[in-house]
């Protein structure tokens, strides 16, 4: 029976059952997890300091801020659409009516 050279790096034989060397199979079991880790931490887009949360681009506190800004802005727009809808002489004319 022939010994069989691993087709990865052609220097090792391969024992009976394997495919690849043991030296090229922890290779590639390194190379695999160091890939999986490289996925799993994303760092924030924003700030590039923290790891940002899982299915977001930014981190925890970039996201807080980002949802405050977004709620600051909201809520400036519907204080200006009230003043657009409610003149001032509005409010004092229901004080008046209030007196009677
Ligand atoms: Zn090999
Ligand atoms: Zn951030």
């Amino acid at each position: 029976m022939a010994l069989r050279k691993c087709p990865k790096c052609e220097l090792n034989y391969l024992k009976p059952g394997e495919t690849i060397c043991h030296v090229c199979a922890s290779a590639m079991k390194r190379r695999k997890t160091a890939a999986v880790e490289e996925e799993e931490v994303v760092m924030c887009s924003n700030c590039g300091e923290a790891p940002a949360v899982k299915g977001h681009d930014l981190c925890e506190e970039c996201l807080r801020e980002q949802k405050r800004e977004a709620e600051l802005e909201l809520m400036a727009d519907k204080l200006r659409a009230d003043e657009a809808d409610m003149p001032i002489e509005e409010d004092i004319d229901e004080e008046d009516s209030d007196e009677e």
